[in-house]
């Protein structure tokens, strides 16, 4: 495909943006010395849930805040629907932003907090209350509309500010880490939610994550940042299964990374290989190869029970690696490998994949 560079389906800097979506070129965003992003090229088509995800610092807020206007990139473009916005202020975007710290107004009850953004585009009081309505009954909080902020928890405020952002209507919707404050079971709670909510408004959802499930759970696409650039654009099946970059093998879940020169003794491959643990297979060491495995053999050095799976550290002629098992069975029904053991680790030809950096 044009403008889009193999196997990390980056674009280049040239690629005519989306006449319907939104589209970036060349961001670049520097604190004094301190280069924050630097040269992101993205297209995100209209109606597509889209995440960002990276450790801490990587970029991805900046991003997030030079698409709303709030901040001023310090090179390149930024088009909505094709139209250039990036010196355009913020409230003259289509775009709404929801913010990890919810910003409600606290002296007005849910109902009002939603009305609030309406009263703005001179809309009758009757037509307002029946949006906001509308809107609060969409995130199920309806039963709670005479409450002030501070009578809400966590996840409810969290609701609301949602609730008040689609009431508006936006194209573009910008999430920054909304689920942060919220904890585990609330926050899967809330992934369920917000992803019904993107499939049935069909409004673009850009929404920043440290947390390589949830996006993986949620996006149509994820952008993987490190180091203010995007390593790897793609579905969350390519960026797990044909990772573009070490780091981003790494960033996704659990990995064996083995170099080149470490690849060609253990395996006779001259390339960076990743093996990913779920895919090894602990057998006898005295077990065979078939034609399409490869494997080594090796001493497991601990085990860790998580519950789903069973984790086993592995010495390999002095090379970690690491395999799970899925615990299908109650502990202790069948004999497992312990600590000392010798065994064969193995794994198909086909899910060895090579990382090109
Ligand atoms: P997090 O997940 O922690 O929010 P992030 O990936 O969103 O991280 P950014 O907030 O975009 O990262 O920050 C990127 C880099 O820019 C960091 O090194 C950060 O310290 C720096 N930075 C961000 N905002 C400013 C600012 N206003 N002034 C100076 N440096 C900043």
């Amino acid at each position: 495909m044009a403008g889009i560079e193999s196997g990390h389906n980056l674009l280049n800097e040239g690629t005519t943006p989306l006449t319907s979506g939104v589209s970036i070129r060349g961001l670049s965003k520097s604190f004094g010395s301190v280069e924050a992003v630097s040269g992101v090229n993205l297209d995100i088509p209209q109606g597509e849930f889209f995440s960002m995800l990276g450790p801490s610092g990587s970029g991805k807020t900046t991003v997030l805040r030079m698409i709303a206007g709030f901040e001023a990139a310090s090179a390149g473009s930024i088009f909505l629907n094709g139209q250039d916005v990036t010196d355009q202020a913020p409230f003259d975007r289509e775009v709404n932003t929801v913010f990890q710290d919810y910003a409600l107004f606290p002296h007005m009850s849910i109902q009002e907090n939603v009305e609030f953004g309406l009263r703005a585009k001179k809309i009758s009081k009757e037509e307002r209350a029946a949006k906001a309505t509308e809107a609060i009954e969409q995130v199920k909080l309806g039963h709670l509309s005479d409450r002030l902020p501070h009578q809400l928890s966590g996840g409810q405020r969290q609701r609301i500010a949602l609730a008040r952002a689609l009431v508006l209507r936006p194209k573009l919707l910008l999430l920054d880490e909304p689920l942060g404050a919220l904890d585990k079971q609330l926050r899967e709670e809330m992934q369920v939610e917000l992803k019904t909510i993107q499939r049935e408004s069909k409004i673009t959802f850009i929404f920043v994550t440290h947390d390589q499930e949830e996006a993986m759970r949620m996006s149509d696409r994820i952008a993987v940042f490190n180091a203010g650039k995007i390593e790897q654009v793609g579905t969350p099946e390519e960026v797990y299964e044909r990772p573009a970059t070490s780091f981003v093998a790494g960033f996704l879940g659990s990995s064996n990374i083995i170099d080149a020169n470490s690849a060609s003794g253990l395996i006779g491959m001259q390339e960076m290989v990743n093996i990913r643990p779920e895919r090894i297979k602990l057998v006898a060491s005295s077990e065979t190869l078939g034609s399409d495995e490869q494997g080594v053999q090796a001493t497991i050095k601990d085990t860790a029970f998580l519950g789903a799976n069973t984790l086993f550290i592995l010495d390999v002629n002095g090379i970690t690696m690491i395999a799970t098992r899925v615990n299908e069975e109650l502990p202790g029904e069948t004999k497992g490998f312990v600590v000392g053991d010798r065994v064969l680790a193995k794994w198909k030809k086909s899910h060895v994949t090579s990382i090109p950096k």
